[in-house]
Order: C-alpha cells, then sequence, then structure tokens
C-alpha cells in the first residue's frame, strides 16, 4: 500500500503543523500501519547544520547523520517512523542536486525550469520515501506558509503527485488559525481565504485542522465545511491542548483518523491508544514534583533545547512526576558573586547540555562542581559531559587551566581535544562526528544500570573527544569511564566516584525518547532527582 498525506499551513506560522502532521502519524500507527514522515523546508540551505539555535532552534540528527529541522525529532517522539537523511528535504537540496545534473549534461541540453524539473525532483524525493514497501502511508509536511514564494514548486509538486496518484491515494490537509477577536467573537474568514489560496494552487484539501484557544462549535465547522467544499467531518477542531502529547487523542475523538483512511479507501483497523491515554495522565495529573536545573547558553530561544525538555518531559512520565524546569543562562553563574547555593537551593537535579563556542563554559564548570560538591544528581550531554571532566581535572587533579581545546587553544593540560582518528571515522566528511555510533557499557555503572545491556548505539554531534594522553591519569583519580567507543578508543560516558547519580555523555541521548517510552538514563536522572527531593 503506498498511501501519501500531504499537511500544509495557511494564515501564518507556528500553528503547530509539525505536531499535527506528527500526532496523524501516531494516529495511524496506533491503528496498525506503518508510517513514513517527511519535512520539507522551503529554504535555500542544504540541511540545518550551519543554522543558529538561536535562530531556527535545535538542529536533530538522525541515526545516519544529517542535521535536519526540528521537526524531524516531533515525528521521532510521536512515531517510530524510521528517520533518515531522506526524510528531511529543502530547497537549497533540490537546486544543487538539480544544477549538479544539468552540469553533468544529464538533461541533454534542454533548458532546465522549475517544472518540470525541480518538481521532478521533489516528488522523486518524495517518493523515495513513500515506495519503501515497508511503508504504509507517507505523511509529508511542507514548511512555511501556503503563499509564501518559497513554498511553490513544492505545492506544485504535490498537486501533480495528487493527480497522478489519484484521490484515494494521495490526499491534503490544510492546518490554519481560527481567532477570536476582542470581544471573544471567532473569525472563520481568515481559514477560508487561506482554502482559497490552497485551492488556487490546484489543490483542494480533504481536511482542515483548525487551531484555536478554544473548541470550536458545530455549527462554526459546518460553516466551514460550506465555505471550503470540505466535508464536515473533515473539519477538525485543533483547538489547545494542556500538553501536545494530548493531540492525537484530539483527533481521534473527532475521528479524523477514520475520515482520512476513509477517504484513502483503506479499511480501518482497530486503535490501540491507551499508551497516549496513560502519558496524558501522567502529564496533566502528577503524583508528585521535582526541579530540575538546566544550564546552558542558548536559553532564550526554548526550541533550541527542544529535545532535551521533551526528554526530562518523558523522564517524569516515566515515574509519574512533573517537572519543574529552571533554565539557567550558564553566563549568570560566571559572576564571581553568584550565589550558588542560593541558585541551587531546592533544586533537585542539574542538567547541563550540548553546545559550541566559549560563552558560558566557566558558569558550566562552576554548576557540575556545584552537583559534585554537594551530592546533586547531575546529568552532562555532550558538551555536558566535556564540563564533567574538565572541572574534575580542575578540582581534582588539581590541573587548574585544563580545558578543552575548543576554548583555550595553548592550556597546559588540554583534557578534551581534537583527535587525528576522528576525521578517519566521520562519514560524511567535516570534522564532525555525526549519527549513530556503537558503545560499550561498563560493568557496574550508572550508564550500564539503565541500559541494562552491554552494547549501545547513540547519535553523536560533536568534534572534541577526551584526551587519550592524560586519561589514564584522570582515571587514575577516579573519575569513571562507564563507556568507550567499542575498540576501547573514545569516552563515550564518565562519572563521577561515590555520588547520588551521575552520568555524562558525549552522544545525544534526548534525540531517542518518546513519550510512550523515555529514555532510560532521562528516566533514570529523574529518577535520581527524586531520591534527592526525598532526602
Ligand atoms: N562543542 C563540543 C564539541 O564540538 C560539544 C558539542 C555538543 O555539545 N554537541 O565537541
Amino acid at each position: 500500500m503506498r498511501k501519501l498525506i500531504f499537511v500544509t499551513g495557511g494564515v501564518c506560522s507556528s500553528l503547530g503543523k509539525g505536531i499535527a502532521a506528527s500526532s496523524i502519524g501516531a494516529l495511524m500507527e496506533a491503528r496498525g500501519f506503518t508510517v513514513q514522515m517527511v519535512k520539507i523546508d522551503p529554504y535555500l540551505n542544504v540541511d540545518a547544520g550551519t543554522m543558529s539555535p538561536y535562530q531556527h532552534g535545535e538542529v536533530y540528527v538522525t541515526d545516519d547523520g544529517a542535521e535536519t529541522d526540528l521537526d524531524l525529532g516531533n515525528y521521532g517522539r510521536f512515531t517510530t517512523a524510521k528517520l533518515r537523511r531522506a526524510n528531511s528535504i529543502t530547497t537549497g537540496q533540490i537546486y544543487k542536486a538539480v544544477i549538479e545534473k544539468e552540469r553533468a549534461g544529464e538533461y541533454l541540453g534542454r533548458t532546465v525550469q522549475v517544472v518540470p524539473h525541480i518538481t521532478n525532483e521533489i516528488k522523486q524525493r518524495i517518493l523515495a520515501v513513500a515506495n519503501d514497501p515497508e511503508v504504509d502511508i507517507t505523511i509529508v509536511e511542507i514548511g512555511g506558509t501556503v503563499g509564501d514564494i518559497e513554498s511553490v514548486p513544492f505545492l506544485e509538486a504535490c498537486r501533480q503527485l495528487i493527480h497522478e496518484y489519484g484521490k484515494q491515494n494521495a490526499i491534503s490537509i490544510h492546518v490554519t488559525l481560527v481567532p477570536s477577536v476582542s470581544g471573544g467573537e471567532i473569525k472563520t474568514k481568515p481559514t477560508q481565504h487561506a482554502v482559497k489560496e490552497l485551492q488556487e494552487l490546484g489543490i483542494q484539501p480533504d481536511a482542515v485542522i483548525l487551531r484555536s484557544a478554544k473548541p470550536l462549535s458545530d455549527d462554526l465547522r459546518r460553516k466551514i465545511s460550506l465555505f471550503t467544499n470540505i466535508e464536515e467531518e473533515g473539519v477538525i477542531s485543533g483547538y489547545d491542548a494542556p500538553t501536545i502529547y494530548e493531540v492525537p487523542l484530539l483527533f481521534f475523538h473527532q475521528k479524523l483518523d477514520t475520515f482520512l483512511l476513509r477517504k484513502m479507501n483503506v479499511e480501518s483497523r482497530h486503535a490501540e491508544l491507551s499508551q497516549w491515554e496513560s502519558v496524558v495522565q501522567a502529564v496533566i495529573k502528577p503524583n508528585r514534583k521535582v526541579k530540575i536545573a538546566v544550564v546552558g547558553k542558548y536559553m532564550d530561544l526554548h526550541d533550541s533545547y527542544k529535545s532535551i525538555w521533551e526528554a526530562l518531559t518523558h523522564g517524569g512520565i516515566a515515574h509519574h512526576t512533573g517537572l519543574e524546569i529552571e533554565k539557567i543562562d550558564s553566563s549568570r553563574l560566571e559572576d564571581p558573586k553568584a550565589d550558588l547555593a542560593a541558585i541551587f537551593k531546592d533544586i533537585h537535579g542539574i542538567l547541563v547540555p550540548g553546545g559550541f563556542g566559549e560563552r558560558g563554559i566557566e558558569g558550566m564548570i562552576r554548576a557540575a562542581q556545584y552537583a559534585r560538591e554537594h551530592n546533586i544528581p547531575y546529568f552532562g550531554i555532550c558538551l555536558g559531559m566535556q564540563i564533567m571532566v574538565i572541572e574534575y581535572s580542575r578540582s581534582v587533579l588539581g590541573w587548574r587551566d585544563a580545558h578543552s581545546t575548543e576554548f583555550n587553544k595553548s592550556t597546559t593540560h588540554p583534557v578534551v581535544c581534537l583527535l587525528e582518528e576522528q576525521t578517519k571515522i566521520t562519514n560524511y566528511g567535516g570534522t564532525m562526528r555525526l549519527g549513530a555510533y556503537d558503545a560499550i557499557t561498563v560493568a557496574g555503572s550508572n550508564i550500564r544500570a539503565s541500559y541494562n545491556v552491554e552494547q549501545i548505539r547513540e547519535r553523536h554531534r560533536h568534534r572534541y573527544e577526551v584526551n587519550n594522553d592524560l586519561r589514564a591519569d584522570i582515571e587514575a583519580h577516579k573519575l569513571f569511564v562507564s563507556a568507550t567507543t567499542p575498540n576501547g578508543e573514545l569516552v563515550e560516558a564518565c562519572e563521577w566516584p561515590a555520588h547520588i547519580w551521575s552520568v555524562g555523555v558525549q552522544f545525544h541521548p534526548e534525540f531517542k525518547s518518546r513519550p510512550t517510552s523515555p529514555h532510560p538514563l532521562f528516566k533514570d536522572f529523574i529518577g535520581a532527582a527524586l531520591r534527592h527531593a526525598e532526602k
């Protein structure tokens, strides 16, 4: 079976199209179908690797080392779709490929045009994912807003696919806004116009998801159905839910999934949604509460650490525990007058996430030292693990200027540095270690206790490594290297001796956590925070 569902957005951006697409994916999986997800980003960047987290939010990494838009993170949290490089398409990739083909003479002297050459390239890439014989339904989300100049070729490709494969094999869902003006009156006009704009491009949406603060009345839905040529059953009220993880249930209760399956002429199957129901219960009615401090550098934009916030929530879900998260800009801790005891009062766990560049590093080191000396659970992710090694070398080994050569090139103790071998094991050029690699956990460690297996596989995105020349000294002073690469050469995790719970990992476990299967390290970090809170 090969079915395509296109998800577009109208009226304005940031309506939660990604959550809508992911939730539809979750519902289809709940009904036993195999789902794939594709994100189209109409920008000219080839991928998100070079984009600033301040501007664009987190860079999400796939197993095969693609640096993608954070919407793929949502797909990974809501579905079990196998996300790879091919699941993220940008205008930059499309034009690059077409121009390279043109230079190689593949178009045999013809004029190369947006239609058909660009649109064919787009269609080919969508179908490359959708044609996998194991996949039943492929959901394609088109970034941006219909009406933007950039998305026109993508919408044209969708129109062609719907035309070529027929309305039973390719359907369209439009996500729009239904605002209320002062006095509370609800306005359908923006949605009417947004649907019209899509129709002008030759796409008649089969369903529309209306984003609004409150549930919309049936009268209003009927009115929109009448104006937009969309069956009433396909007019869905996508009102604000207390948690994004409720959105699959919200759609389910309005029978969006059975409607879409009917449109695609697919016989419906039993829906198994109990796991989503327990997730929502755990989030909205937690039994306990802990307070976690996240000490990082991109604190102003929530999206820069998107997967970290979500994975922490999942860790809470595993214990039916609500989280109060204190976001601390690490540069705040650098002020000699900063009162760490006051800042970390009532904090039950400290997490230092990933990051690049020098700003705020000393503040992270102070946070790690505070956690170590006050026996507070500590979770260091990527940069957060390197910080652990730097702090330990300075405080315990007495190497006062110990540092990473990323931040101090002339340190006499480069405990974290660039390695020769690293360039050899990088699959995708450049100097970054990107994508999934195996690691071996050491028996008796926290990390082994979490995973409960020796060999693990996690995603990486970093350049620097713990320096092997200094590792023996550091280990001799009891910093526990609790995971390494299978050949033992690179440090993948470390832990402090005699501490309530500490794990630093060179990889990014947050990318693989799901609300329905919280990552074991996040689960155990929150577990340790609960133990600390009870003391
Ligand atoms: N800047 C560090 C490195 O490149 C850590 C990267 C990260 O935290 N993702 O190794």
